[in-house]
Parts: C-alpha cells; structure tokens; sequence
C-alpha cells in the first residue's frame, strides 16, 4: 500500500482552536518523489473563523490545562503545540485586553494561553449574569 504522493496538500493548524485547515497551497516534493501524504501540515496558523476575529480586533484567550501542559501559560512561554488546549475560548478586543491584563500585547498577536480559570473569571466581570 503507497498512498504517497509529490503533491500534498499543505495544512496549517489553527492557533487558536486547534483544527487543522487547509491553507490552499500546494507543496511538491522538488525531486517528484512520492514522497508525500495527502495532506501535510507545515505549521501554525489561524482558521478562516479567527482570522476574521483578528482581522476585527479580537485577541484569543485560549484556556489551557496548565497541568496537562506541563507549565503555566501566566508564565508566557508556552509553546502552540504545548498547549493543551481546554476547547474553551474567549475574544477580547485588543483595547480591552490592554486594560484587563497588565501584560503587553504585539500587534501581530492573536491569541493568548491563559491558564484554567481565567475566562470565567473574566466573564463574571464583564457579563454578570441577571439572577
Ligand atoms: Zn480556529
């Protein structure tokens, strides 16, 4: 069974959901060997849906499990692929973010890892839930 191939199919991986996505390019193998699965993830980058939240202004938090992660992510050394990921986001625009956290933002940033905890905490500040 050789399902390889010298064209694949590149993928990202979504920094902030975590979903693999096609990035639209082809890669080729520069020799034409099969050398190749169908689809090959070269690195990370952000889905159509949290592109278009980072085009707006929206920074990501991304919940981790800083148990699960090794380390945690207030530390701000944590790497995309060692981040567990919770599954639980937030979006936060940048201005916001500026001012609920004491902690300096790039510009071309677009998601944060913020350990367990956070977002909750966060929404009970900024949407108080009636009753
Ligand atoms: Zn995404």
């Amino acid at each position: 069974m050789n399902d390889k191939s010298y064209v694949s199919l590149e993928r990202h991986v979504c920094l902030v959901c975590g979903v693999s996505f096609d990035t639209g390019n082809l890669l080729l193998d520069k020799r034409l060997r099969a050398s190749m699965d169908r689809h090959t993830t070269t690195g990370w980058g952000l889905c159509a849906e949290h592109q278009q939240l980072f085009d707006d202004g929206y920074v990501a938090l991304v919940e981790c499990d800083p148990a699960r992660s090794g380390f945690s992510a207030s530390a701000d050394r944590l790497k995309p692929g060692e981040a567990f990921r919770t599954g639980r986001v937030a979006h936060l625009k940048r201005e916001a973010f500026a001012k609920v956290f004491a902690r300096p933002l790039a510009t071309e940033q677009p998601c944060v890892f913020v350990d367990a905890g956070v977002i909750e905490r966060l929404q009970s500040l900024v949407a108080p839930t009636p009753n």
